[in-house]
C-alpha cells in the first residue's frame, strides 16, 4: 500500500539532521510522497536541498506562512518565484491567515498571502493553505482572487462543516492530520465526514501536529529541548483511522487518496518526467 503526506516540514530543524533516518523509517512504512512545506525564506534552500536528494520522495512546496510574514526581506516575492522556477515539480505553500495566535499582527497578511495565491494561480500550482479562526475572511477572498485552475489545499481543515461544501466548489481539499484522532477534535472529526471523497487527503505535518499516543509507533524527541514529536512515518496510522471515521476499506482510501494527490500536486511532476524524457538532450 502506497501512503501519500499531503503536508509536512522534513526540513525542520527540530528534527537535528536526522532526516536521511527519517526518510528510510518513511520508506520503510510505505510513505511514497510528501509535500514537504517551506514556510519562509530562510526554509526554501532547505527543502530544495531535500528534492534535490530525494527527488523520488520529496515534492518541494515553497511559501511565506502567515506566522513569519513580519520577517520578509523586501524582495521575498522574487526569491520565491526564483525557487519555483529553478526547482522541479515545485507548488506553492505555506501560505495562509491566522487570527488564533496570541500577539501575531494581522497586518500584513492579506497582502502576502494574495500575492502567493496570484502565483499559483499564475501558474497552476498547487497551494497549501494554513488557516486560523479566519474562515469568513478567507473564503470571501477565495472567491474573489484567481486561484490555481487544479484547486488548493486546506491543510489541517479545522473550519466550520457547512463551510466544507462552499470551499469545495471553489477547488479546495481538505487534508486531515493525526492531531485531529485526539478525542477532543470531535468537531473537526465531523467535518471532515462531509468532505467529498475526491477532496480528501492526509497528512502528519510532521513535527507538529502529535498523534495520541496510543497510535505513535514513531516515538521521537527533540534532542535539543527533549519534546516529543511527530515522525512522518507515523503516516500510516493516520490513514488507519481516516478509513474507520469515513467506513471504508483502508485499500479504497488509500486509491483514493493517491488520485487525489497525483491531481493536486504531481500531475505536473509526471507531466515534466514524460515531456524530459521526450526531448533531446
Ligand atoms: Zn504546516
Amino acid at each position: 500500500m502506497k501512503f501519500y503526506d499531503a503536508h509536512n516540514h522534513l526540513h525542520d530543524d527540530r528534527f537535528g539532521g536526522r532526516q536521511a533516518e527519517l526518510v528510510a523509517a518513511c520508506r520503510g512504512a510505505g510513505v511514497a510522497r510528501m509535500v514537504v512545506n517551506g514556510s519562509c525564506e530562510a526554509d526554501w534552500p532547505r527543502v530544495a536541498a531535500l528534492a534535490r536528494e530525494f527527488p523520488d520522495l520529496v515534492v518541494p512546496s515553497f511559501g511565506y506562512h502567515p506566522w513569519y510574514v513580519g520577517e520578509r526581506m523586501p524582495r521575498w516575492r522574487e526569491t520565491l518565484v526564483e525557487f519555483l522556477d529553478r526547482t522541479p515539480g515545485a507548488v506553492v505553500g505555506e501560505i495562509g491567515l491566522d487570527r488564533w495566535k496570541p500577539g501575531l499582527a494581522y497586518h500584513g497578511q492579506e497582502e502576502v498571502f494574495l500575492a502567493q495565491l496570484r502565483l499559483a494561480a499564475e501558474r497552476d500550482l498547487a497551494a497549501s493553505i494554513h488557516c486560523l479562526q479566519t474562515w469568513g475572511r478567507l473564503l470571501e477572498l477565495l472567491r474573489t482572487t484567481p486561484r490555481p485552475a487544479r484547486g488548493f489545499l486546506l491543510h489541517s481543515y479545522g473550519g466550520p462543516a457547512e463551510m466544507v461544501a462552499p470551499l469545495a466548489k471553489l477547488g479546495a481539499r481538505f487534508s486531515f492530520p493525526g492531531w485531529f484522532m485526539h478525542e477532543r477534535k470531535a468537531r473537526q472529526r465531523a467535518a471532515f465526514k462531509l468532505v467529498p471523497a475526491d477532496r480528501l487527503l492526509i497528512e502528519t505535518d510532521a513535527p507538529d501536529q502529535l498523534l495520541p499516543d496510543a497510535a505513535n509507533a514513531n516515538p521521537l524527541t527533540d534532542t535539543s529541548t527533549g519534546k516529543p514529536l511527530n515522525h512522518p512515518a507515523n503516516l500510516p496510522a493516520v490513514y488507519q483511522f481516516m478509513a474507520e471515521l469515513r467506513g471504508v476499506p483502508l485499500a479504497e482510501l488509500t486509491a483514493q487518496v493517491e488520485e487525489n494527490v497525483r491531481r493536486l500536486f504531481t500531475a505536473r511532476v509526471i507531466d515534466t518526467v514524460a515531456n524530459a524524457q521526450t526531448l533531446p538532450a
